[in-house]
């Protein structure tokens, strides 16, 4: 029984810059697999720019995010999970965590823009896992690149294999349709956004000339040059290699017309990885163990005054979860009883009473739960999840009401805990300094301590680089290190000691000074 149902599961998130189209696809994938009915019913969880400035507004944005935060659907004798990711660089980090929750990811590419900057930082968390990738190259309705030139971009920017599997005949306003290698079929593209057309002709022999007729003799002889080239020049298929993270292949299509959807959805459930397994700290956790294990990959706040709630997604990764079962929080050596998870599908939550490897189970959280936490059922386990990295930004708080210094700690700690920022604490005089990748978060966190907590405090902007966590095998040079740096370190949330660096060359220079000293930009060195 459990084999069974981790087999049909597929786990996947769907990754790409803003505006290339994630929200679209994903809305499109839900109407092919019959999910919704009809289109609009996903909301963008984009935070506009205009919302940068309005916390009300933010929250209102991330609220739409929670809705689709997972959205489970049946789809041909298979139970995907799409794991939705913030699109804003600002979340970043709430990204990368959540790819530590899934199987696979769809990459989506705008065909005019190429490679961009999340792209680019997105692909290289993917690659730190070996996370499988299948690449969807967008609005090909539009005058965009050409397409070898955007492949050899893809190869060259993002230190990956690629493999089209899909080719487009002409583009833009000359846009005729793909042709598929693999399946040696063609379809013709409509410009139309309403109907999910799934006409394929069927053509073994690409020298037919029944090729010139559908799309005319001179686009006929243009792809079956291309196709002469592709089959040449790039490796056949392998879906070993694929499944390493080595090779991705390459689909086209245009997601706000419908085209290429179908074809990239039965492709992904046939070649994508089930659940696979998972590293934690003591051991490797397969899917098919009896015994249940998860982790808490994010977490969320209501921000409504009336449900001061949480909840803490968890990634069901070994045996079956069940309602009202008492599991093992390994942190904090407790057992915790669930009487109502929450299940996703599609964008509604509903009660849920088991759940498989792959599935991601919404738990009520009253404050236990950190990023990253551990539940079993009894085994004392700790999945390893993906790293903090150095943020960029650093703001001093500074308490502003004597009277409420208690409930401004306690705000800090839960914020941090839940992945908001990060946190350090200088001594002497426990001084906090919170980090960030994006100024987004110091409006969150001002505005959430003030609503939740009650606390209002000043963030006064520290000109730093970079913080680095520092280790070292010979601990008097740490210890020497650390006092002669004293008032650039810092300890983390786990007490690991910081370094802040004032400027690039500062850091190199120390690094230069102290060759004992390892300098870390990722939290994972442990
Ligand atoms: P996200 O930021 O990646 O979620 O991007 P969205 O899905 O919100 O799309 C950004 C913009 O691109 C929207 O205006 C979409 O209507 C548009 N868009 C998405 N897919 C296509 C496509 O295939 N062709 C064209 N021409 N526009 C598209």
């Amino acid at each position: 029984m459990v084999s069974e149902e981790i087999l049909r599961r597929r786990t996947f998130a769907i990754i790409s810059h803003p505006d290339a189209g994630k929200t679209t696809l994903t809305e499109k994938l839900l109407l092919f697999g019959g999910a919704i009915n009809t289109a609009g019913a996903v909301k963008s969880n984009k935070i506009t720019k205009s919302a940068t400035s309005d916390f009300l507004e933010i929250e209102k944005q991330r609220g739409i995010s929670v809705a689709t935060s997972v959205m489970g659907f049946d789809y041909a004798g298979h139970k995907i999970n799409i794991l939705d990711t913030p699109g804003h660089k600002d979340f970043a980090e709430d990204t990368y965590r959540t790819l530590s929750a899934v199987d696979s990811v769809i990459l989506v590419v705008d065909c005019v823009k190429g490679v961009e900057e999340q792209t680019r930082n997105l692909m290289q968390v993917c690659r730190m896992r070996n996370t499988p990738v299948i690449v969807f190259i967008n609005k090909m309705d539009r005058e965009g690149r050409d397409p070898y030139e955007l492949l050899d971009e893809l190869e060259r920017e993002l230190n990956i294999h690629v493999r089209p599997l899909s080719w487009p005949i002409g583009m833009g306003s000359t846009f005729k349709g793909v042709y598929n290698l693999y399946d040696k079929d063609l379809r013709l593209f409509t410009a139309n956004k309403q109907q999910l057309t799934k006409d394929v002709i069927a053509i073994e022999d690409i020298k037919s000339t029944e090729l010139d007729e559908i799309i005319g003799k001179q686009s006929a002889d243009t792809l079956r040059s291309d196709t002469d080239f592709l089959n040449e020049f790039y490796e056949n298929f392998d879906l070993d290699l694929y499944k390493e993270g080595y090779l991705a292949p390459v689909f086209f299509g245009s997601a706000i017309y419908n085209f290429g959807v179908g074809e990239l959805l039965d492709t992904f459930v046939k070649i994508a990885p089930s659940p696979q397994v998972v590293e934690a700290t003591q051991r490797e956790v397969r899917p098919e163990e009896n015994a249940f294990t998860g982790f808490i990959f994010k977490i969320h706040a209501n921000l409504d005054p009336n449900h001061r709630d949480r909840i803490a997604f968890c990634r069901v990764c070994s045996g079956k979860f069940e309602r009202n079962k008492l599991y093992y929080h390994t942190r904090l050596d407790k057992r915790i009883r669930f009487s109502s998870p929450t299940s996703f599908m599609a964008n509604e939550k509903s009660l849920l009473e088991e759940a498989w490897p792959g599935d991601v189970v919404g738990l009520y959280d009253t404050g236990s739960f950190k990023i990253g936490d551990t539940l079993t059922e009894g085994e004392l386990l700790q999945y390893k999840g993906i790293p903090s990295f150095s943020p960029e930004i650093f703001k001093e708080v500074v308490n502003k009401d004597p009277f409420k210094t208690k409930q401004l700690e306690k705000g800090i700690r839960q914020l941090t805990d839940e992945g908001v920022a990060q946190l350090f604490v200088q001594q002497p005089g426990s001084r906090k300094i919170i980090g960030t990748v994006g100024e987004l978060q110091f409006d969150v966190i001002k505005f959430r301590l003030k609503q939740e907590y009650g606390a209002t405090c000043d963030l006064y902007p520290m000109n730093y680089y970079k913080a680095c966590w520092i280790t070292s095998d010979n601990k008097t040079e740490l210890a020497r290190f650390i006092s002669i740096k004293g008032s650039h370190i810092a300890y983390d949330k786990d007490e690991n000691p910081v370094f802040f660096a004032d400027t690039t060359w500062v850091l190199r220079s120390v690094q230069e000074h102290y060759p004992a000293i390892k300098f870390h930009f990722t939290s994972d060195f442990k």
